[in-house]
């Protein structure tokens, strides 16, 4: 394996400079990254249609002959369709491509091609194709896998070139199983497991593979895990000798909770042991775990020791280092920020009172754990939405102090039969209860036709006092098309309701200065309706506001939904979540009713987890080992406990 992870890709056929730097984009660098650039879903060719059986909305592949020339027709400046017709023995399909003139140019009358898409019914009730995907008889086989792709990248060039690694490269990919753990388990050996997840010969084929490649998966989590389990057994340098709490929960604006209180008091007892401590405090959205990673930071810091809090986003660190900074205001504690755009001479500054031991407590992105951050004492590390996090990125910061105490917290619940596998070495806090007051948030679910009538409402609220958001998540897996949606209906909210009302836009690609800027507008209440991607999505705390209207929710995953809803219903006001969707698709709508009829976020990371794979829960994405979606076979979690 050496050999593939230590070559770049550029020593491939037909991968020059240009090409490299768009596998680039999606992560691969190396051509063991390429191998292991799996396929986001398969289309299963398995079943062919006739052109007049074919189901309307859903993706089929139907088999057809071309019959008519290709037609250009020029829209407007940018915008070119060309439309070409097929037909079988049943009927005819008129396919059409925009501004893509090389879609149809590979086919010729007189020859059967597969072609891969939704039928839909234009406006003269003919049926249409828009964009399919084209085969040649000798191009198809029964189960093509589909990539994420980018632009100017397909899935079908991704295909080739993986195609062309696991003809010549296959002998040099060295099993890392044992054969003693293949027998016992029954698990394929991974050149027909790598070669079966991109190119399956049938769906047992690509079961068995997803299986073998989960397994192992799971076994290097398990093993890192235990790195930490380790150092667990060690005592600690850091033992807290006195409860400050008291102290603490007089600077607090409300009471805390029992649950709250249980969480704090564990933790402290842990810190207290002797021993240092490795919490995982699981909490729904809004059950208050700032609060409780604060009265631990507190108690951290009156003993003298540093401490670092690391969260996902740079708007969640702005969110959560203003608050802290306020609750500590009059305690002589030194609060810090820092992300990946705080000024250089700020950073050399907080660098070097790290190191003073200037600094009690440092709030922070990714941007903690870069190399040359270092502290004097780090005697805490805490985690927010740790899911969102790698081990090896949480295992990093960790190493920055001297076995220091440990917090994660998470509100993606992790089912309970996974967490047993997973975090057997970390004691789990569960914050069950919301704070006193709370009122249930109602979930609709509506398609565009009451797009309006939602608006109307969303002005209600506001004019009531309240405020809003208004989500748009990806259209499409490109986030540039995602910006696209969130500026257009920027525009037409902008349009229809100024300047009567406020409205602003949040996107990743502002500077944070700007995100900064927004927010805060928006918390001052000089900002009525956030329309926003999907970047909110994680921690952002605004009593004020009470709707959250999700535009194409079909496109989130469970847990990133009940985590948006979650923006709202955060005090005491009534709230509302408007689930905006036209998807026909049977799953998509019974994913989205799950949402509408629940606000247990256990129950629905449950159904969450059977959806999508475990990828989410563990961070896998983020430490570069591959996000399988194997959720037919997780629903056998026997199997999950093999890997202990
Ligand atoms: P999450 O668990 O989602 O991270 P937060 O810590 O952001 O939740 O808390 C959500 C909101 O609830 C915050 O505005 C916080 O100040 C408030 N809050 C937390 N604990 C309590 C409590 N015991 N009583 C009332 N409000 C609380
Ligand atoms: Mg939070």
């Amino acid at each position: 394996m050496n050999f593939l992870s230590n070559n770049n890709i550029k020593i491939l056929k037909g991968v020059g400079e240009k090409r490299r730097v768009l596998f680039e984009k999606l992560g691969v660098f190396s051509i063991k990254d390429l191998i292991y650039y799996f396929p986001r879903s398969y289309n299963d060719m398995t079943s062919i249609y006739s052109i007049n059986n074919a189901p309307l909305n859903t993706n089929c592949c139907i088999k057809a002959i071309p019959s008519s020339k290709i037609i250009e027709k020029r829209l407007r400046k940018n915008v070119t369709i060309y439309k070409t017709i097929v037909s079988d023995h049943s009927g005819s399909l008129t396919l059409t491509a925009f501004n893509n003139k090389f879609l149809f140019q590979k086919l010729k009358f007189n020859a059967p091609f597969y072609f891969f898409g939704k039928i839909k019914l234009n406006k003269f009730s003919k049926k249409e194709m828009v964009a399919p995907t084209i085969f040649s008889t000798d191009e198809i086989s029964n189960i093509m896998p589909i990539y994420k792709s980018t632009e100017n990248l397909s899935s079908k060039q991704i295909e080739t070139t993986i195609k062309q690694v696991l003809a010549n490269f296959s002998e040099t990919i060295e099993d890392s199983l044992p054969n003693y753990i293949k027998e016992k388990y029954n698990l394929c050996d991974l050149k027909f497991a790598l070669k079966n997840i991109h190119f399956p010969e049938n769906l047992d084929f690509l079961k068995r593979a997803k299986l073998r490649l989960l397994f192992e998966e799971l076994l290097i989590l398990q093993l890192s895990l235990a790195v930490l389990k380790q150092k667990n057994k060690t005592n600690t340098n850091f033992k807290i000798i006195k409860n400050y709490s008291s102290e603490f929960y007089k600077l607090l604006p409300f009471k805390p909770t029992n649950s709250q209180l249980n969480a704090i008091n564990s933790c402290l007892k842990d810190m207290h042991s002797g021993k240092s401590m490795r919490r995982l405090i699981q909490g729904d959205v809004g059950s208050g775990k700032t609060m409780v990673a604060a009265a631990v930071a507190y108690n951290a810091i009156r003993e003298n020791l540093q401490v670092a809090f690391m969260v996902p986003t740079e708007i969640l660190a702005e969110q959560h280092f203003s608050y802290l900074k306020n609750l500590f205001k009059n305690m002589s504690i030194n609060v810090e920020l820092i992300s990946s755009s705080t000024p250089k001479k700020l950073k050399r500054r907080i660098k070097d009172n790290l190191l003073l031991d200037n600094i009690n407590l440092i709030v922070g992105t990714h941007a903690l754990i870069s190399d040359d951050i270092e502290f004097s004492n780090l005697g805490l590390v805490i985690t927010d939405e740790q899911h969102r996090f790698g081990v090896n990125q949480r295992k990093k910061l960790f190493e920055k102090g001297n076995n220091p105490h440990i917090i994660v917290m998470s509100a993606t619940p992790i089912p309970r039969s996974l967490a047993m596998v997973m975090y057997k070495d970390l004691d789990i806090s569960i914050i069950n209860e919301l704070p006193a007051g709370r009122k249930k948030i109602d979930t609709f679910l509506i398609d565009s036709s009451k797009r309006e009538r939602a608006i109307n409402f969303i002005i209600k609220a506001i004019d009531e006092g309240n405020q809003a958001y208004v989500v748009c998540p990806l259209v499409d897996e490109n986030d540039e098309l995602e910006l696209s949606s969130a500026k257009k209906t920027f525009n037409i909210l902008c349009e229809k309701l100024q300047p009567k009302y406020k409205i602003g836009l949040l996107h990743g690609k502002m500077l944070s200065i700007e995100k900064n800027l927004i927010m805060s507008k928006f918390i001052n209440k000089e900002i009525d309706i956030l329309v926003s991607t999907t970047v909110i999505e994680v921690g952002i705390d605004n009593k004020n506001a009470t709707i959250m209207m999700i535009e194409n929710a079909e496109r989130l995953g469970l847990s990133q939904l009940h985590q948006l809803r979650g923006r709202v219903g955060r005090g005491n006001l009534k709230s509302y979540c408007i689930l905006v969707s036209d998807s026909k698709n049977k799953e998509s709508i019974n994913r989205l009713n799950i949402i509408k009829n629940s606000n247990d976020g256990f129950f629905i990371a449950n159904e969450d987890l059977k959806y999508r794979g475990p990828g989410d829960f563990f961070g896998i994405r983020q430490h570069g080992l591959p996000l399988l979606k194997c959720h037919k076979f997780l629903d056998d979690i026997n199997i999950l406990n093999t890997v202990k």
